[in-house]
């Protein structure tokens, strides 16, 4: 993998002493009935940090970002956004303060144009000067979108209606973002400029909460990675360590161990 996919320094060096988590999930337990999709997980994401969490297909991932964002309801066990909880809030309570979530399939309006996505994204907002300022950063990030600005998104391809997914989210000035496996069924190349991106939003400051299927790469772009399993954190650490880890090496990364 090239050069170019590796996280900036961690949070943790750039600001020492700030060890308040921008998100913290603790004991979160999410079920569809009786069935128990998260079994009172901890996690946290600190502020300006990029975190993966990994797993096979089924571990809860998806469920786990749900309970987050008040589309499932949480069993028992709190989601704590910024110090406060915010456990079974409203999503757009929720992007009002700052959280936005690019959901898997990336539900894009196929039938508007580019632009008029990137419009939804602003909803909340007022400032229309910013939103114009923003439109243009998002256009900077992804030349892509701009030459297409007027095209409407379902003539898109997967990668860039990835790209239109992730820029709408920004249009409401996240300070957490929460991307739902961003390489799903792209091809390799734009699965790398998806990932490319990932790394230019967090540089930019944005705290990112990543879920992904991935698992190589999700370890290589971030700072630290938690394992889920059958709806538990079965592993957690500095993503580079993950990375050298002979457990997930064996069973997501498709090394022997
Ligand atoms: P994937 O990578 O395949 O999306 P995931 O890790 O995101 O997997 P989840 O989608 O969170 O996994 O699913 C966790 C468990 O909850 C699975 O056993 C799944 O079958 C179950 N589940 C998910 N959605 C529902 C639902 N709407 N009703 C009942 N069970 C569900």
């Amino acid at each position: 993998m090239s050069a170019s996919l590796t996280p900036g320094p961690s949070p943790a060096m750039r600001e020492r002493g700030d060890v308040t988590p921008l998100l913290a999930l603790e004991k979160l337990c999410v079920a569809y009935g009786g069935i128990q999709a998260v079994k009172g997980i901890d996690l946290t994401v600190g502020r300006g940090e990029l975190v993966c969490l990994i797993g096979a297909n089924g571990a809860g991932k998806t469920t786990t970002l749900k309970g987050i964002t008040g589309l499932q309801p949480v069993r028992s066990g709190r989601v704590v956004y910024d110090g406060e909880d915010i456990t079974g809030q409203p999503s757009f309570r929720l992007v009002q303060r700052g959280l936005a979530m690019v959901p898997e399939g990336r539900g894009v309006f196929g039938g508007l144009t580019i632009e008029e996505n990137l419009a939804m994204g602003a909803y909340t907002r007022r400032d229309r000067q910013g939103v114009a300022a923003d439109v243009e950063r998002v256009f900077e990030l992804f030349p892509r979108l701009k030459e297409r600005r007027r095209q409407t998104a379902g003539t898109l391809s997967g990668g860039e209606q990835q790209m239109l997914a992730m820029g709408r989210s920004l249009m409401s000035k996240p300070r957490l973002l929460l991307l739902d496996e961003p390489s799903m069924g792209l091809a390799p190349l734009m699965v790398q400029k998806v990932f490319e991106t990932v790394l230019r939003v967090s540089a930019e400051g944005v705290t990112i909460l990543l879920i992904e299927q991935n698992a190589k790469l999700a370890l290589e772009v971030s700072h630290r990675g938690y394992v889920m399993e059958s709806g538990e954190i079965t592993l957690a650490g500095d993503s580079k360590q993950l990375l050298g880890d002979p457990a997930v090496r064996a069973a997501y990364l498709g090394a022997s161990a």
